[in-house]
């Protein structure tokens, strides 16, 4: 009998294709979960990673930090996990415990961390192994490709919109996975949300509308209101500028992503008054509870556009030309 194998999309070098790759079976460590993966969803900072926008990936990488799957193995001394269970896998795989931020309680700016999909292999794959402190229980029916893209674009953007503290007037700038779902939230916690889209996407305007927003247009057009806060997701940095002049005094513009393009220099008037300029880096595992929890009950509705395993190329383009509508999720 030949030993078990899994098939991983492996990226062996940055601006390369991903290849399939079999493999053995991996086993899981002391701490680890094996799991089944159910879906994967896919991110821009896979694209990121893939396009070598983000320095040292372990390589070969096999990406993808947005992992439903279902615990097939359980290794020495994890607890509160049984086999068959359906659990998430995001981004932050793995914190120190010991650097000045763990310590503090902003454990997303660990000094020694991995990083799922970037430094340990992700779930771009039928099968993968993950720290077991780092996962999060989900529940056990539904349709997993809808719970993957909360793993990032729905945490990350909890982690933006957080920033905007009471914020009730929000502009969202590039309206693709994180902020259709943040929008839902945002709107459900009666916040007014102002969508932002590639000037002429008509149907991205209309699909922010279709989730409520109260007005869409343009990225090169101001809002009808001043904002008290924006949250930009697209990775373009001559956004900020131009977020900052629809802000009202002391309003803030969170960016939510990785890696932006360069921020062309600006008058200092735009931040003057305590305009404000900040990041949201990775997550913390109170950051991945409270959304998660607040998302089932919100019953947040993830719109996804399905790829199988072996079209994840396809879905990268498909995302680096924004010709999708929601979130790509990976199913193997
Ligand atoms: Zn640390
Ligand atoms: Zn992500």
């Amino acid at each position: 009998m030949s030993a078990p194998e899994m098939t991983a999309m492996a990226l062996r070098r940055p601006r390369t294709p991903l290849a399939a790759e079999r493999r053995p079976l991996p086993r899981p460590d002391s701490g680890e979960l094996l799991l089944e993966v159910e879906a994967c969803g896919v991110c821009r900072t896979d694209l990121h990673v893939v396009d070598g926008e983000l320095e040292h990936p372990k390589l070969p990488i096999v990406p993808g930090h947005e992992i439903v799957g279902r615990v097939m193995e359980i290794g020495a001394g994890v607890t509160g996990f049984a086999i068959g269970e359906r659990v998430g896998v995001p981004w932050l795989g793995h914190t120190c415990g010991a650097c000045p931020y763990c310590a503090s309680g902003h454990e997303n700016l660990c000094d020694d961390p991995l990083f799922t999909g970037y430094t340990r292999d992700g779930g771009y794959a039928t099968h993968t192994v993950a720290d077991a402190s780092y996962c999060f229980l989900l529940p056990r029916e539904g349709d997993a490709a809808t719970l993957a893209p909360l793993l990032c674009a729905g945490l990350i953007g909890w982690r933006s919109l957080k920033m905007t503290g009471e914020a009730r007037n929000v502009g969202v700038y590039g309206f693709g996975a994180a902020a259709h779902i943040i929008a839902q939230v945002a709107i459900a916690r009666g916040r007014r949300i102002f969508a932002f889209v590639r000037p002429g996407d008509e149907r991205a305007r209309d699909f922010a509308l279709s989730l409520g927003a109260v007005w869409a247009g343009g990225s090169d057009e101001a809002p009808p209101e001043t904002l008290d806060a924006a949250i930009i997701f697209a990775p373009v940095g001559a956004l900020v500028p131009r977020a900052l002049s629809a802000l009202r005094k002391g309003g803030i513009v969170v960016c939510g992503g990785i890696h932006m393009s360069d921020i062309p220099s600006f008058p200092y008037s735009l931040l003057w008054e305590e305009r404000r300029i900040a990041s949201v880096a990775n997550l913390t595992r109170d950051d991945a509870r409270e959304f998660l929890a607040l998302a089932r009950q919100l019953g947040v509705d993830a719109h996804v556009v399905r790829y199988p395993l072996a079209a994840a190329n396809e879905a990268l383009a498909d995302l680096r030309e924004g010709r999708l509508q929601g979130a790509a999720v990976l199913l193997p």
